[in-house]
């Protein structure tokens, strides 16, 4: 009988908890026992009560609650081989040899190297005595998935991430009332939305709402021409007949000789403008929150793959990550789409913006 655990680590997003109850349902459909980790890696260094079996009625509900109801973290110890080997031990003792991790391309990294590593941590556990080579037989080998949880919508060759679309919902609804306040008053509203890296909450949501401009990192701004050209743009467009001006700007927004671009940089050239200029930190109601059918949808379809994958996986299989293209559930190489990802944020630090842009696969960006 395969025992497969599943959990949530990096930042949460909504729409995991849709995810996990998908992995446990699907496990349990296919005679598998399914545990859920809490508190992401650290509670798989910490074992005994954070590793729980989960039951079908475990999960009952969970597709309209927000964040993730089994915990994630931060947690260093993982990424040193002694937390890895304990985390090992901690598997192996409740007889678990399966892995579904959702969460960003940080915990995707950590789990590949895991599973990596995995049989070299099992000959330690070996070699020092705290299990017999009988005992560790059948578990020579880990077999992983990943999940992407992640609102950013950065994962390489994925059109969507889950969380990422009720992100976006919510921040288009947020600009809505800040709109019509701004409106009222005739302002002009600066708006900041996550993004550290990856510009597309900030260009979505600002085409979704009609913003005046939007600051990304991948699409840097000129270096002393923005001012003047955001002037320009916002000017013109109060001269249509617009009452309000409202300019998106991502978390990481940067210019094209990599300066950071804050919300109050984007407000004081507003108010040398003239205009009656404030700025919006929506922080993190972005994350929290519900999940929008989307989410839902895509978690409930990726977490039944990825048992289907656990279960058809060999050792020679590369750890897959579960993805959607062209509206399709598709596997890939998981390291190969991590690499990917972290390549966007090596070009944008050499400034080869249209290579960012390209990798980023949005058509808005383009
Ligand atoms: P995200 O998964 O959202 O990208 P992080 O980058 O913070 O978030 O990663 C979450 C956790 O994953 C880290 O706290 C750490 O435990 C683990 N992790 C990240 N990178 C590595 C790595 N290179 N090796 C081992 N573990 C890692």
């Amino acid at each position: 009988k395969k025992k497969i655990a599943v959990m949530t680590s990096g930042g949460d997003s909504p729409g995991m908890n849709a995810a996990i109850r998908a992995v446990v349902r699907t496990g349990i459909h296919f005679g598998c026992d399914v545990y859920a980790v809490y508190e992401g890696y650290e509670g798989l260094l910490k074992g005994g009560k954070y590793l729980r079996q989960m039951q079908w009625e475990d999960v009952r509900g969970w597709l309209s609650e927000g964040g993730t109801l089994i915990g994630t973290a931060r947690c260093n110890e993982f990424r040193e081989h002694w937390g890895r080997k304990q985390a090992a031990y901690n598997l192996i003792s409740e007889g678990i040899d399966a892995l579904v991790v959702c969460g960003g391309d940080g915990s995707l990294t950590g789990a590949d190297l895991f599973r990596s590593e995995w049989p070299t941590l099992v000959e330690e556990l070996v070699k020092d005595g705290t299990f017999t080579a009988d005992r560790v037989e059948p578990y020579r080998n880990l077999t992983m998935v990943g999940l992407i949880g992640s609102i950013d919508n950065d994962m390489a060759g994925s059109d969507s991430t889950i969380g990422a679309f009720s992100a976006l919902g919510r921040i288009c609804e947020l600009v809505d009332y800040i709109d019509a306040t701004a409106k009222s008053h005739s302002r002009a509203f600066v708006v900041e939305v996550m993004g550290r890296h990856c510009g597309w909450l900030a260009l979505l949501a600002g085409i979704a709402t009609g913003a005046d401009y939007i600051f990304i990192p991948e699409r840097a701004a000129p270096k002393d021409k923005w001012q003047s050209e955001l002037k320009e743009v916002c000017q013109r467009h109060r001269q249509k007949g617009r009452r309000n001006n409202t300019v998106i700007v991502a978390e990481g927004a940067l210019d094209n000789e990599l300066n950071h671009i804050s919300a109050d940089d984007v407000k004081n050239v507003l108010v040398e403008l003239g205009l009656d200029a404030k700025v919006t930190i929506l922080g993190h109601v972005q994350r929290g929150g519900t999940a929008v059918a989307h989410d839902r949808l895509l978690a409930t379809l990726q977490g039944v793959d990825a048992v289907k994958a656990v279960l058809e996986m060999t050792p020679e299989t590369p750890s897959p990550l579960i993805g959607i293209l062209e509206n399709k559930i598709i596997r890939k190489p998981l390291m190969e789409s991590v690499e990917l990802t972290k390549s966007v944020a090596t070009d944008i630090k050499n400034k080869d913006f249209d290579k960012a842009i390209m990798l980023r696969d949005t058509e808005f960006m383009e």
